[in-house]
Order: C-alpha cells, then sequence, then structure tokens
C-alpha cells in the first residue's frame, strides 16, 4: 500500500473454528442429508479454498421442513411469550459465547474483514436476540388494545452480505412473535446459519422451529411458492424481490421486502471535512461496499468539492486492503466471482459514460477476488454507475449547489432506503430528513445499526421495516 506506516501482521488465529468436510440440512432438529444427495462446494472468496460440502434442498427437502416448521408451530405459537423469551435470551448469550469463532468463520466464508465480523456482525447478531427476547412477552405493550396472532410458518431468504446478522434480523422477531421458521441463506455464505442451526440444538430449541435450508435460488423460489408458508421475509436484489411479488399475488401470505439501494451521502459546505471524510469511506467502502444501504453517491457542495476529494484520495491511499482475517485489514475480498465480474462490467460501463476514474494504488493479492477502493468523479445523473446499485467499494461523485438541488439529486432514483447528511446546521438536517425519500437518514454519522430502530425502503428498495416496534408487525395478524 501507498501507506508510509508499514504494519506487521496481525492474523486472527482459526483455531477456534471447526468446520466439518460437509454438512446437512437442518430440518426438525436433526440435520439430515439431502434427498437428492446434491451438495455443491463453499470456498473462502480470500483464497478460493474449499471450505465445505454444503447440501442442496430440492422440493421434497423443502416440503420436509415446512412440514416441520407447520408441526412445530402448534405447540410454539401457544408457549408464554417469557417461555419464548427464555429460549431467544438463550440463543443470544450462546453467540456472545461463541463471538470469537463465529466472527472467524463469517470471515473465512464470506470475505469481510475480521475487525467488521468481530465488532459489528456478531455484537449485532446477538443484540438483535437479546433485544426481541424482550419483546416476546410484552407484545399487549407493543400493540397496546389489540391482540397479536403469530402467523404461522416463516420463509426466510437472505443474502450473503451479512449472512449471520441478516439471519438474526429475520428469525429473533420471527420466534419472538410465535412463528416458526425455514430459513434460507446465501448459496455463497451457508456457514454461520449452519453454525447457528447447532446453537438450536445446543440450547433445546424444539425441533422444526427452526429449521435451514441450503441450496441455491431454485431452493428459495420452490420455498416462497409452498402453499404452508404464511409469511416471506426476503433481503436481497430488486430482481428477486419483484419475482418474490409476483409469486406470491392472489395469495394470503405476508411479504416484507428488503432490497436494493442507491444512497446519497449529502456533504454541505459547512460540514466538518474531516469527520465526512470518515463518514464516507465508511459509508461505501465498510464490507467492501456490499452494504445494501451504502453511501455510493457522494452529494458534495459545489464550493467545497475540491478539497473534500483531496481529502478523501488521501484517505484512500491509507485504507488497508488484503487477509480478510488481519486485524489491520479495512477491505477484504469481493464476496464471489460473480460478484466481482459484475462490479467490474458496470466499473466499465463508467468509464465507456466518460466518468473520470480514480483508484489508490493497492497490490492485489494473487488468489482470491479482489477490488481496489474507487472513485468516479465527474458523474452524472444519467450516468447507470449513478442510477444502478454497483455493490461493491465504488462511489461515485457529483456536485449540488444549492439544498433543494441537493434534495431532488438525492431522490432522483428508483430506490430510497438510506440517506446520509453532513452539515453544522441543526435546523437543515431536519428539513433534510423531512424531504429526503429514504427509509433512513443519518445525521453527521453512517452506517449506524441497532435492533431498536426499524430499517427498510421507499420505492424499489422495497416494504416492510425490519427491527424496532416496528418490525414485529410484519409478523403478527393484530385483531
Ligand atoms: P439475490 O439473487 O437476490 O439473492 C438473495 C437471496 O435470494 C439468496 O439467498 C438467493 O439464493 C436467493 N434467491 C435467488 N433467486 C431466488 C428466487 N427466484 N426466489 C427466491 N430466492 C432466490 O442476490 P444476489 O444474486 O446474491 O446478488 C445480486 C445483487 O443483489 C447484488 O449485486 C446486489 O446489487 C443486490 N443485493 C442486495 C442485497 C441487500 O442487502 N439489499 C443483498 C445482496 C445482494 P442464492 O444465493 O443461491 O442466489
Ligand atoms: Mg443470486
Amino acid at each position: 500500500m501507498a501507506s508510509s506506516w508499514g504494519y506487521s501482521p496481525a492474523p486472527e488465529s482459526t483455531d477456534t473454528v471447526d468446520i466439518r468436510d460437509d454438512y446437512g440440512l437442518f430440518i426438525g432438529g436433526r440435520f439430515v442429508e439431502p434427498s437428492g444427495g446434491e451438495y455443491v462446494k463453499t470456498i473462502n472468496p480470500a483464497t478460493e479454498e474449499v471450505l465445505a460440502a454444503i447440501p442442496v434442498a430440492d422440493d421434497d427437502d423443502v416440503d420436509r421442513a415446512v412440514d416441520a416448521a407447520g408441526a412445530a408451530f402448534k405447540k410454539w405459537a401457544r408457549l408464554p411469550g417469557a417461555e419464548r423469551a427464555k429460549y431467544i435470551f438463550r440463543i443470544a448469550r450462546v453467540i456472545q459465547e461463541r463471538s470469537r469463532a463465529l466472527a472467524v468463520l463469517e470471515t473465512m466464508n464470506g470475505g469481510k474483514p475480521i475487525k467488521e465480523s468481530r465488532d459489528l456482525d456478531v455484537p449485532l447478531a446477538a443484540a438483535h436476540f437479546f433485544y426481541h427476547a424482550g419483546w416476546a412477552d410484552k407484545l399487549e405493550f407493543a400493540f397496546p388494545g389489540r391482540k397479536a396472532e403469530p402467523l404461522g410458518v416463516a420463509a426466510q431468504i437472505i443474502p450473503w452480505n451479512f449472512p449471520l446478522l441478516m439471519l438474526a434480523w429475520k428469525i429473533a422477531p420471527a420466534l419472538a412473535t410465535g412463528n416458526t421458521v425455514v430459513l434460507k441463506p446465501a448459496e455463497t455464505t451457508p456457514l454461520t446459519a449452519l453454525a447457528f442451526a447447532a446453537i438450536c440444538q445446543e440450547v433445546g430449541l424444539p425441533p422444526g422451529v427452526v429449521n435451514i435450508i441450503t441450496g441455491a435460488g431454485a431452493t428459495g423460489a420452490a420455498l416462497v411458492r409452498h402453499p404452508d408458508v404464511h409469511k416471506i421475509a426476503f433481503t436481497g436484489s430488486t430482481e428477486v424481490g419483484k419475482d418474490i411479488q409476483r409469486a406470491v399475488a392472489g395469495t394470503s401470505k405476508k411479504v416484507t421486502l428488503e432490497l436494493g439501494g442507491k444512497a446519497a451521502n449529502i456533504v454541505f459546505e459547512d460540514a466538518p471535512l474531516d469527520q465526512a471524510v470518515e463518514g464516507i469511506v465508511n459509508g461505501i467502502f465498510f464490507n467492501q461496499g456490499h452494504v445494501c444501504c451504502a453511501g455510493s453517491r457522494l452529494l458534495v457542495q459545489e464550493s467545497i468539492a475540491e478539497r473534500l476529494l483531496d481529502k478523501l484520495k488521501r484517505r484512500l491511499a491509507t485504507l488497508k486492503m488484503g487477509d480478510p482475517l488481519d486485524k489491520n485489514t479495512d477491505l477484504g475480498a469481493i464476496n464471489s466471482r460473480e460478484q466481482l465480474s459484475k462490479i467490474k462490467t458496470l466499473v466499465g460501463v463508467g468509464v465507456d459514460e466518460g466518468a473520470e476514474l480514480y483508484q489508490a494504488e493497492c497490490d492485489l493479492p494473487d488468489r482470491g477476488f479482489w477490488f481496489p477502493p474507487t472513485i468516479f468523479t465527474g458523474v452524472s445523473q444519467s450516468h447507470r454507475i449513478a442510477r444502478e446499485e454497483i455493490f461493491g467499494p465504488v462511489l461515485s461523485v457529483l456536485t449540488f449547489r444549492t439544498v433543494e438541488e441537493a434534495v431532488q439529486k438525492a431522490n432522483n432514483t428508483t430506490f430510497g432506503l438510506s440517506a446520509g447528511v453532513w452539515t453544522e446546521k441543526g435546523s437543515r438536517i431536519l428539513w433534510m430528513a423531512d424531504h429526503l425519500k429514504a427509509g433512513v437518514v443519518w445525521a453527521n454519522t453512517f452506517n449506524r445499526f441497532d435492533p431498536a430502530s426499524p430499517f427498510g425502503g421507499y420505492k424499489e428498495s422495497g416494504y416492510g421495516r425490519e427491527g424496532g416496534r416496528h418490525g414485529l408487525e410484519g409478523y403478527v395478524n393484530l385483531t
């Protein structure tokens, strides 16, 4: 790296994780073989090393899992909330106890820096279970004067960018409200979900309350279409979200969709610039930009654009990219070959469309999937790199002159998941938050998450909220 300060390697030990050669599907409280006998290999994207063979659930397996969840539902839904809370609380405690092993496993299977899985993914996953353990016996306070009934079997499909955390976002509220679950992790990152299945066994969760089936898109599609599924919670691409929407049309299935984003991170001329630079870096390079709410469009006020970009480029040169298990690493590996090629294609489009490319100098490892931190300046609103989700470490920079123009440009997108505002002026923050069409607006910070704070989108970013009291609504019928 271009930094004049060298760091000695500081790799986290992998001794704490025990990866098996092959896994089973977790159905009815047991690990079982897939009925079709098909397995796929899951790899470490930083080394391309094969980690384990993962079963592919076919239609029969989906059927078995939904049946197991349906059978478990009758008892689970009738348990007093305080009893359900004890299981959820135990899960939270075991996640905490195993936090080091889970963080290492997440980093090995997904490519994200260990400091992120250690300090964010795993602690937040535990926090979601703690938080929802607290709701389980207080649903009458969540919905005063109304009765909250669970829906039944929840089909939950999650992506590869925050595997354990997205699992927690989905499973914790479902269990707290008395639903049972069939969850499908993403094909490239199944290992922490399977480790979670073992945690369910360990805490004595009644068999069938949580089922975890692995496989690719076809497994997810079969799960969504199963007639005995009552609720679908999906996080992933807008394209698959639309497919799910079509599949449930005319059914009584309840759906929440958390899809893509193209968030504006807006910096006004009075903003504390060094702080804003940290927020921009965190906004787009956190988790290699594989973040649905990433601040992928920087909107900077024209009067400070040059100064801010100078600072940002200097900061880029100090980012450490490489071994995700190294505790000093800022940017890890791209999650898959497929995602890397998508990023490369869109960056190529940006160059062809005439935007100016800037990349910090860095040595990329020979094996694995890597992409350097990238900034595009001279971007116009019609460019594809200003409109489409790249889902990689690529920032598109646009400028504005007035507050009104900032809002107009920020809202000029088919998405509406998140936004960031950087200014010293409190009234402007409130005015912006009022006018930005985004589910979350961060002020003088970015990418902050808390289980008590609802998260979700406008427009093609999906609908429904996850987290907080609002997140419970997606899992209950209110009478
Ligand atoms: P994706 O295909 O939407 O994957 C999300 C989940 O849905 C995965 O578990 C996936 O399984 C499953 N799935 C795929 N096709 C399905 C179908 N027809 N019915 C039901 N489930 C299905 O997303 P991706 O292919 O991993 O990534 C593509 C793009 O989506 C990314 O480049 C990014 O722009 C966006 N994305 C957004 C988020 C987010 O947090 N909002 C997360 C991830 C990706 P497989 O893993 O086996 O395909
Ligand atoms: Mg896919």
